[in-house]
């Protein structure tokens, strides 16, 4: 079991990654990890990710109530606590405005063009949430319906949000989204898209299922059957129904 200090250590840690690859400048950006106890471990506000310490991240409950520390957690808590109500398998947030990704929500674009294989196994699709004031409800309320559906979120004219079981996955799913919109942008420099056909797509989406399993056993010693088991569910739905929010049928030739 991972102690509170070891939590904390992750958070500084993975907040100096986003602050060193340029995923944030300035005070930008925040990162929570939900531990034992429904406690909440978060960045505070007004603090760069590049210089925190262990001592800096504050604990606050599932209402965003502060639970001790000096400082006032980030504006941005809402949304955290948001994802966490709607997916109970998630147990670690990152928001950040990597420039490439973000330029994609400023255009108004979505990252939803099965154009990488290994992003359609990872995340599926990048959908678009439309814009919400930033510290307001608005910015939750625009992220709701997607949120059940995938694991990352384009903010409309603000950044990105990814989540996942461990602060180790929600970073890693932030620097795939930021590679890929490279990628995706470098097709849009070219003036021309190849995206995967139907028939790719379905034997992608049967090992996006497989590895999602395999990822929910593998961590089921010791883990929460309650979040593994809607992890699991979720998957199968994407796989069943269909419900990529990839664009297949359009190519910008
Ligand atoms: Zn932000």
């Amino acid at each position: 079991m991972i102690s509170e200090r070891q939590y904390r250590s992750q958070i500084v840690h993975f907040g100096k990654m986003l602050h060193q690859r340029g995923y944030v400048a300035a005070t930008d950006g925040n990162l929570s990890v939900l531990c034992s106890g429904n406690r909440i471990l978060a960045t505070p506000t007004c603090m760069s990710k590049g210089t925190l310490r262990p001592a800096d991240v504050v604990a606050v409950d599932t209402e965003g109530r502060s639970l001790g520390g000096g400082r006032s957690v980030s504006s941005e808590i809402g949304m955290h606590l948001l994802i966490y109500k709607l997916r109970p398998d998630v147990r670690a947030i990152v928001h950040a405005h990597p420039p490439t990704a973000t330029g994609f929500a400023a255009a108004g674009l979505a990252l939803n063009q099965p154009l990488v294989c290994e992003v359609v196994i990872g995340l599926g699709s990048i959908p678009l949430a439309g814009y919400g004031t930033p510290g307001t409800p608005e910015l939750a309320e625009s992220l709701a319906p997607l949120v059940a559906e995938y694991d990352a979120i384009l903010m409309s004219n603000h950044g990105v949000v990814a989540y996942g079981d461990t602060l180790d996955n929600a970073y890693m799913k932030m620097e795939t989204v930021e590679h890929f919109a490279q990628i995706a942008l470098v097709t849009h420099l070219l003036g021309r898209q190849q995206p995967l056909g139907e028939p790719e797509l379905q034997k992608l989406f049967v090992a996006r299922t497989n590895y999602q399993k395999a990822r929910c056993e593998a961590t089921s010693p010791g883990s929460d059957g309650n979040r593994q088991g809607n992890h699991s569910k979720r998957s199968l739905r994407t796989g069943r129904t269909g419900r990529t929010g990839l664009n297949v049928a359009q190519s910008e030739g």
